[in-house]
């Protein structure tokens, strides 16, 4: 088992994120950075590859919302709750960390959550 080295690359793969979304927000030509940010992370969430048209205002609020979730996934791994999900208890599989480190839930409980999202 290499759980302390898994750890390490999910911590490193967030703190690179993070690092990412301040040096956006810190940028003097502030808001192509972020919408460029945005627009790169977003093909890691929308589902059918459509960009709906980018407004500085959603993009800056989906990278604060972003920020708060990879802080609350260092959270987890401070407190060695990483990995798994946060409605089920069950462990998350790595590639779905891998592809989202920030990822608080299993698949199974992300679908239901969506699905429950749309219909409110
Ligand atoms: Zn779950």
């Amino acid at each position: 088992m290499s759980e302390i080295l898994e750890i390490e690359e999910f911590r490193n793969l967030a703190q690179a994120a993070l690092a990412q979304i301040e040096a956006a927000f810190a940028d003097h030509d502030s808001t192509s950075a972020i919408i460029a940010l945005d627009q790169s992370r977003m093909r890691q969430y929308t589902r059918n590859g459509s960009l709906e048209q980018q407004t500085i205002g959603s993009a800056k609020e989906r990278l604060i919302w972003e920020r708060r979730r990879l802080h609350a996934a260092l959270e987890r791994m401070r407190h060695g709750q990483f990995g798994i999900c946060c409605y089920c208890e069950d462990s998350i599989p790595v590639e779905r960390l891998r592809a989202d480190v920030a990822t608080p839930f299993c698949s199974p409980c992300q679908y239901g959550i969506d699905a429950r999202a749309t219909i409110i």
